[in-house]
């Protein structure tokens, strides 16, 4: 099975990804993860990725194709794909339709989390991560159970993504209505959309989004 989540920043896409690989086995593609990841280790792309996404505007269409096509060729067959954050415009979903085929898969479900935008930019600016195992948090929502280490490793550094402030917020939200949200349609006209609260709690959500891939 192979599914697109879609939304704007902070709808909540990484964290039902991660729910959906620990339960069904599948595999998370995540291009922000990968663009971060690249950047990291100061490879050619991350070097072109980095001020662009510290800017809130979209990296190449080409890069970021060509790191998902990559990355499905490093797949069996029968692993299921999530994509997180990709595609995110119309040449992205044109590309991905050509990637999938070209590799015999086919896009069952696109899910789209509805959130109300306003409360996005408290979500997004509130968050932070474990430094070393990446289980995620947040100043209001969830506090680790004590503070400075973290629930699951008990490592005591946390981080936070460099595009996580106001400013930068905002211009990736106008990225989304501008360019990805109008590719809504492409997938409506072949019937494969379903739309999810993601306002509710993180568990309704994956519960909700599971009701649906077992449909
Ligand atoms: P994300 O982690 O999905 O919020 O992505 C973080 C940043 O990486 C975005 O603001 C973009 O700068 C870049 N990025 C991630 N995925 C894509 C994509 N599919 N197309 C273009 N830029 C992307």
């Amino acid at each position: 099975m192979n599914i697109i989540l879609l939304g704007p920043p902070g709808a909540g896409k990484g964290t039902q990804a991660q729910r959906l690989v620990g339960e069904r086995g599948m595999v998370q593609l995540s291009t922000g993860d990968m663009l971060r990841a690249a950047v990291k280790a100061g490879t050619p792309i991350g070097l072109k990725a980095k001020a662009v996404m510290e800017a809130g505007e979209l990296v190449s269409d080409e890069i970021v194709s060509g790191i998902i096509g990559e990355a499905l060729d490093g797949l069996q067959a029968e692993t299921g794909v999530i994509f997180d954050g990709y595609p995110r415009t119309a040449a992205q979903a044109e590309s991905l339709d050509a990637l999938l085929a070209d590799r015999g898969r086919a896009l069952d479900h696109v899910i789209e989390l509805e959130v109300d935008e306003d409360a996005l930019v408290e979500r997004i600016t509130g968050r932070f991560t474990c430094a070393t195992c990446g289980e995620g948090y947040h100043d209001r929502f969830k506090q680790p159970a004590t503070a400075g280490e973290c629930d699951k490793c008990h490592g005591h550094e946390f981080k936070r993504r460099p595009d996580d402030n106001e400013e930068t917020v905002r211009t990736r939200m106008a990225e989304y209505r501008a360019k990805t949200a109008p590719i809504l349609p492409i997938y409506d006209a072949r019937d494969i959309v379903s739309r999810v609260d993601g306002m509710a709690d993180i568990a309704e959500v994956t519960d909700a989004i599971e009701a649906i891939l077992d449909r």
